[in-house]
């Protein structure tokens, strides 16, 4: 990690108004407030308000080192000035929250504060327990432990499942749970999203790789696979 660039005891407001001057050399630094909220992820944001930055943060990086903050600063006000942002600084931030201690924190946080966007397993058409247990009998020994089940509450066609390995929920988009869905089709969401619990995400570094070269051989072995994906196309 490079250091070189950051002072040593600067606030966060000094880290944000050294780097605005150095992206925007021309335009006087107006006044920059910086607050640490409690976000249920790790998302912070930036807004310009009467001609000042005002800067949220998430609580997961109070105290984080100033390399990863000015990292931020970088990302933020690049992306306000529509700016490309410098893979060096996008990379450090990346990396610091695919640490290990990160990782555990934010999981905590989502578990703690997330929100449930889903309902129950019983649909109006399938029953996705019913589904899960089926599954679970056919290509997992039956020794797969039943994480919480649930429709979506927005009927998404972008996303048809979701695993959320914080709340160890499985949701799939409620599209699916209609009169013109062949059950294959769910059922072939519903155990792609079981593949995420027995295949969890691997981190490299800073790349998260979701569906490693070993999950996609396992979702080969689902039975009329190219059937089901053609369904899937269609709805
Ligand atoms: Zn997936």
């Amino acid at each position: 990690m490079q250091v070189e660039s950051t002072l040593l005891f600067e606030t966060p407001e000094e880290i944000f108004k050294r780097v605005f001057r150095l992206l925007k050399p021309r335009t006087p630094v107006p006044a920059v407030r910086v607050d640490f909220r409690k976000f249920a992820n790790a998302n912070s944001s930036i807004r310009l308000e009467n001609g000042r930055l005002a800067v949220k943060i998430t609580d997961l990086l109070e105290g984080a080192p100033a390399p990863i903050l000015e990292a931020l600063a970088y990302i933020l006000l690049c992306k306000l000035y529509r700016k490309p942002v410098p893979a060096m600084y996008s990379h450090r931030y990346r990396l610091y929250f695919n640490r290990r201690d990160m990782r555990t924190n934010l999981h905590a946080v989502r578990q703690t504060r997330g929100r449930k966007m889903m309902t129950e397993a019983q649909g109006n058409y399938f029953d996705l327990e019913e589904i899960f247990q089926e599954l679970n009998f056919r290509y997992f020994f039956g020794l797969m432990s039943q994480p919480q089940l649930g429709w979506s509450r927005r009927p998404s066609r972008t996303t048809l499942g979701h695993y959320d390995p914080s709340h160890n929920v499985i949701v799939l988009s409620s599209v699916l749970d209609g009169p013109g869905v062949p059950r294959i089709a769910v059922e072939y969401v519903m155990f792609h999203e079981m593949l995420h619990l027995r295949h969890p995400a691997e981190h490299r570094g800073a790349r998260r790789c979701v569906h490693t070269p070993e999950f996609k051989r396992a979702e080969k072995e689902f039975d009329r696979v190219e059937e089901a994906k053609k369904l899937l196309k269609r709805i």
